[in-house]
């Protein structure tokens, strides 16, 4: 048996394997492409990619792939094997500089949203040298960026990076105001924790709705869900602890640093954090994550559900986006210093996310906005649909203190002065423990709570990092010009806090009156997918990602057609689901038990007249009703999803989505499931909400 510092990373073909595999030029080089970025040439490309070809293949490996991340939201592979045609009929095992540095996918089949017109049908992938090469089944994986001949982004990744350099370039100019020349890179860094469900396989390939969508569409309420909070933290079943265990080695073996794990609140829901890293490493390892997490489970006979609302009536699956900036020289940039000038510089960096969420409360909305996540936010779980940040009490007070020019605690008698005093000590657990917050500061980080479970992180954090570095380029831009450096500071701060404390909201998100509260002040309260993607499109948004050029205007149009399109196929999706389960499965079912009912009735009364019948008739009567409802409802469901036909502008398909066939699909729900209770358990043809989240014993 090996251990775990042996395994670990053993499948990544990473800084320690290239030292000891390149020669010593090739490697400086490298590291150089790696650290600062700088072009790698086709000579070097060559030594590496021969060196990665002999490393994979003593692994097994026997084919590579660009593996990329397409707007699709799950990352997307084609295999080439390594071998390689001789003159003698033999073949030899090869792979060029050129292979390992660009891609020719054929990406017709891709979403593109008219970025790339049909006749363009090739994109090509860029090896992204900053994520490891790594072997996953047996091919060596190249993490690649994917753009059109047009240079346009046709991935998640290209803007993601996009704007960890517009985020390292601002802050950058920011610490050197503060007399920081050491420093020669900024990045933020991530850390995901990830919820998850796990059903036994046999039961899951019992519904077609999860077989289609990933979620229920129909089911009644089990008489035990999660009311008893016994699940939370709970003790780990074997056969889940087996698969952990299990995906821990896998993980591992591919650098990821999966870290924590244990019982969420829903039966049968899980969670998985892993220590923090590079925003675009972290992106990276979560989609290898979700995607062994699903492989894993189904070697133990189980399914990995990572829809954001699997089940109503228990909590939906998010992901939480814990984030901060680190400096190369391992500082955290949202971590109260020790001097007076290390409190004045994290109280910039503070303000630039306090204006960045204040400011584009929308564009995070929209980042994490889709049909599944729709049925979270808002629902009373995850945090509401309005974005509010929480600081806590002392964070508060101290940016008060300043907003005020009061003095802060108690005891002083002195007013707090950006960059001369030294702010009192924040012991890490003034954080949020009542979870309510969309996006909390917890010590050293914030976390960005909205994210559905399902969803690439790199869109979220592409908004975060571009958003706060507009922020921290306006605030270089005055401090750079100012005469009295610590005045203007000061005044910015202040500034800042007085024009933006509508987004800063200390208590219980849950609650009605916040909501109202919210509206006084201002805050946006976008609820659903198509209420919040129009503001894609708003002015001061496409500035902001042109101006820092983390996506064209042409880029983002073509991500605004993309989000739309997949709500309204996600919706059409579940509508065909629900309308063929009913048909085919339920009304029939309903059907067969009430002609069972008659039959027992007439049997009694032909042996015995005078039986009390009660039972059968009023069954009869009350499902003969029921179902007699459902198939209207069914008929109105189908009436809608008819009528979504004939709508060409997607804006309003979307729209007429979410009112009219999402509203039809509720309706008969409810009636099925009440005809579920009713009905006898042999007869309904799926398993119940019970048999499914009680599976896995
Ligand atoms: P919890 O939220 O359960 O209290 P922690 O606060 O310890 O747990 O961490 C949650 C996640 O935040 C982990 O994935 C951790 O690695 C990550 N994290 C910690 N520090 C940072 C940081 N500076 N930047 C990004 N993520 C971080
Ligand atoms: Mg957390």
């Amino acid at each position: 048996m090996s251990t775990i510092t042996e395994i670990f990373s053993s499948n990544v073909f990473d800084e320690s394997v290239m030292k000891a595999r390149l020669p010593k030029e090739t490697f400086k080089q490298v590291q150089l492409t790696i650290k600062k970025g700088k072009r790698l040439d086709s000579a070097v490309a060559n030594v590496v990619a021969n060196a990665m070809k002999d490393w994979a293949i003593e692994k097994g490996a026997t084919h590579f792939t660009h593996w990329f991340q397409p707007m699709t939201g799950v990352t997307a592979e084609k295999h080439d094997s390594f071998i390689s045609p001789t003159p003698d009929g033999k073949v030899i095992m090869e792979f060029s500089g050129k292979e390992l540095i660009q891609g020719e996918p054929d990406a017709s089949s891709f979403p593109s949203g008219g970025l790339r017109a049909t006749f363009e049908a090739r994109g090509y992938t860029a090896w992204d040298p900053t994520s490891y090469a790594f072997i996953k089944d047996g091919v060596l994986c190249i993490p690649t960026a994917f753009c059109s001949y047009g240079g346009e982004a046709l991935d998640k990744k290209t803007p993601l990076l996009r704007s960890m350099e517009a985020i390292n370039k601002q802050a950058l100019r920011v610490l050197r105001l503060f007399g920081n020349t050491e420093v020669a890179t900024v990045k933020t860094t991530v850390g995901p924790e990830q919820e998850y469900f796990l059903v036994d396989k046999e039961v899951f390939d019992k519904r077609k709705d999860l077989i289609y969508t990933g979620r229920t569409l129909f089911g009644a309420k089990p008489p035990k869900g999660q009311e008893l909070d016994d699940h939370y933290f709970g003790v780990i079943k074997s056969r889940v602890s087996e698969f952990m265990k299990d995906l821990n080695d896998e993980l591992w073996k591919l650098g990821i640093l999966a870290k924590t794990e244990h019982n969420e609140v829903a039966p049968a829901q899980h969670e998985l954090a892993p220590i923090f890293t590079t925003t675009n490493i972290a992106t990276d390892h979560n989609q290898l994550t979700m995607e062994l997490m699903q492989k894993v489970a189904k070697k133990h006979g189980m399914v990995c559900l990572l829809h954001e609302k699997p089940f109503a009536g228990v909590n939906g699956s998010g992901k939480h986006n814990n984030w901060s900036l680190s400096t190369d020289t391992g500082v955290n940039l949202l971590e109260p210093g020790e001097t007076p000038y290390e409190n004045a510089q994290f109280l910039l960096f503070l303000c630039a996310v306090i204006k960045a969420v204040d400011e584009y409360q929308d564009l995070l909305r929209i980042s994490v906005a889709s049909a599944g996540n729709d049925h979270r936010l808002g629902a009373n779980e995850a945090p509401p649909a309005v974005v509010s940040m929480f600081l806590g009490d002392e964070i508060t007070a101290v940016l008060k203190a300043i907003e005020t020019d009061e003095p802060y605690g108690a005891k002083e008698k002195e007013l707090l002065k950006v960059g001369v005093h030294i702010l009192p000590r924040f012991p890490k657990d003034t954080t949020d423990r009542n979870r309510t917050s969309p996006f909390a500061f917890t010590g050293n980080k914030f976390e960005f709570r909205m994210l559905g479970s399902t969803a690439s992180i790199a869109g979220p954090n592409t908004v975060l990092n571009t958003a706060v570095a507009e922020e921290l380029r306006q605030f270089a831009d005055a401090l750079e010009s100012a005469a009295d450096f610590e005045a203007a500071l000061h005044d910015l701060i202040k500034k800042t806090v007085q024009e933006h404390k509508r987004i800063i909201f200390n208590g219980n998100g849950y609650e009605e009156s916040w909501l109202e509260e919210a509206k006084k002040r201002g805050l946006l309260n976008l609820v659903s997918t198509p209420d919040c993607l129009p503001y894609l499109l708003h002015k001061k948004n496409i500035k902001l990602f042109t101006d820092h050029k983390v996506y064209t205007e042409t880029e983002l149009r073509s991500r605004y057609e993309i989000l739309e399109e997949k709500y309204c196929k996600t919706l059409g999706i579940e509508a065909a689901t629900m309308l063929d389960m009913a048909k085919k499965d339920i009304l029939p079912a309903v059907t067969s038990y009430v002609h069972e009912l008659s039959d027992a009735a007439l049997a009694k009364y032909s042996f015995m007249p005078d039986a009390d019948s009660t039972y059968e008739k009023s069954m009869i009567s009350k499902l003969s009703s029921l179902s007699a409802l459902a198939f209207k409802k069914t008929e109105a469901l189908e009436k809608c999803v008819m009528d979504a036909k004939e709508i060409k502008d997607t804006g309003a398909l979307a729209r007429f989505y979410k009112d009219s066939v999402f509203a039809a699909m509720n309706d008969l729900r409810a009636t099925v499931d009440e005809m579920e209770t009713v009905t006898a358990k042999k007869y309904w043809p799926y398993p119940s909400y019970g048999d499914l989240l009680f599976s896995v014993r």
